[in-house]
């Protein structure tokens, strides 16, 4: 049979496939094709149904039309209804007299009042398999006609090819999605496994010191036990920063201070630690920095222990200041002369959870040192050779405009 193809028709077919191309969510997709169906049908209502793979039942997504917006969305069992049938036949159908068609009169939509005169139904189907149905209901202006038909299944062709795409694309994302989860779990777990095995040695050492009455003994445990819920409380910290995007709480912050304070604290080492220097070069002309103190705060101490860590076999951690010069920003420089990282390692210090120091590190310190910075409008530079020492630079603006404003 010939079928006769209008401009409008031909112009509609392309603009529902540079619409329904350029989206990517199923529900977008679903909506655009939707609206052009039921325009260009010249119909009152139009809905779309997809098959779940695991169950085999049908999925209502989305009517259009006057009355058929308030119709509720449904899920039907396979070969229920008309668009049972056409799923599972595969085959298209045209009902142009509902009401006395007694294998498909359904009573009026009881809260909508919506009355079903007319169908169109066809298949959605990819090349390899078949998604689903497109059902448009109540021609306007007479029956529904084999260029209808047609033109319904040019439409429903590029839709099962957009619908899957965005399926696709869906599932890419759920897959990524839960990796980022495992991984977090995984490294999350792992920090918390560590903490928990130091509780419980320390605790062993507590009970074991108030059974022999030695306090030395109990006074170990318990330090052990300490040091452990400060960690704690540091994974939280991180865990926290980590969790959302955070406007710095700007105020004026004297950096050369801050830095003084984290070599002191950077140099306390305990018993059994190889002797690290901590040499600290204040620039006598840095200007007050308008900056969160506690962020900043947080950042040099990170670097300054990891500085300080790095030199396992002794050595120095220097830090520095820089006054701005032409570009405005203001510099914090953390080097040392210890282990030095390869170009694997450096590439991987801003992962979540990477570290090299087992139970000593969480793989945090990095990835919140460079997001408070980046907060800030700065910039964190590394520069490091294997076996001789690695440089961390904090490069921040002096002023923030927008704190100010
Ligand atoms: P953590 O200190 O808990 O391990 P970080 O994110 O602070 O976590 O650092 C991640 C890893 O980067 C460290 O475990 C270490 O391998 C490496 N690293 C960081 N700073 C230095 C440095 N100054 N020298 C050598 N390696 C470093
Ligand atoms: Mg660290």
């Amino acid at each position: 049979m010939s079928v006769s193809v209008h401009a409008e028709e031909v112009r509609a077919l392309i603009d529902i496939a540079q619409t329904i191309n350029a989206h990517l969510s199923i529900d977008a997709v679903l909506e655009s094709v939707m609206s052009v169906a039921k325009e260009v049908m010249a119909a009152e209502a139009s809905s779309l149904f997809t098959v779940d793979d695991d169950t085999g039942e049908l999925l209502f997504h989305v009517a259009q039309g006057e009355k058929a917006e308030r119709v509720k969305p449904i899920r039907m069992q396979p070969g229920q209804g008309i668009v049972g049938h056409v799923v599972e036949t595969g085959e298209p159908l045209i009902v142009n007299d509902v009401a006395n068609d007694s294998r498909w009169y359904a009573k009026p939509d009881e809260e909508s009042g919506f009355k079903t005169r007319s169908i169109l139904c066809v298949p959605l189907r990819t090349p390899e398999r078949l998604l689903g149905a497109i059902e448009i209901l109540n021609k306007i202006d007479g029956p529904f006609t084999e260029s209808d038909l047609a033109l319904c299944q040019a439409v429903a062709g590029q839709a099962a090819v957009a619908i899957e795409n965005a399926m696709l694309h869906e599932q890419m994302l759920e897959k990524e999605r839960m990796a980022a989860i495992g991984e977090t779990v995984a490294g999350l777990s792992h920090c918390i496994k560590n903490i928990l095995q130091g509780v419980k040695t320390g605790s062993y050492l507590v009970n074991l010191g108030m059974k022999r009455e030695d306090m030395d003994l109990v006074g170990k445990g318990w330090t052990a036990v300490s040091k452990k819920n400060d960690f704690m409380e540091e994974l939280v910290w991180d865990l926290l920063t980590l969790s959302k995007p955070r406007e710095p709480l700007y105020e004026a912050t004297d950096l050369n201070a801050l830095c003084e304070d984290i070599c002191e604290i950077g140099s306390q080492r305990e018993e059994g630690e190889p002797s690290v220097t901590v040499d600290f070069k204040p620039d006598p002309n840095l200007p007050e920095v308008e900056a969160d103190g506690k962020g900043m705060r947080r950042c040099l101490l990170n670097l300054v222990t990891n500085a300080v860590d790095a030199c396992t076999d002794g050595g120095t951690a220097t830090v520095g200041t820089l006054a701005p010069d032409d570009d405005g920003k203001v510099r914090v420089v953390v080097s040392d002369t210890g282990c030095g990282m390869d170009e694997e390692t450096v590439n991987k210090l801003f992962t979540v959870f990477f570290s090299t120091k087992g139970s000593k590190g969480t793989g945090l310190g990095l990835p919140v040192t460079k997001k408070i910075v980046e907060e800030h409008g700065g910039l964190l530079e590394i520069a490091s050779e294997k076996g001789k020492g690695t440089t961390f630079t904090v490069v921040l603006p002096q002023l923030h405009e927008d704190w100010r404003a």
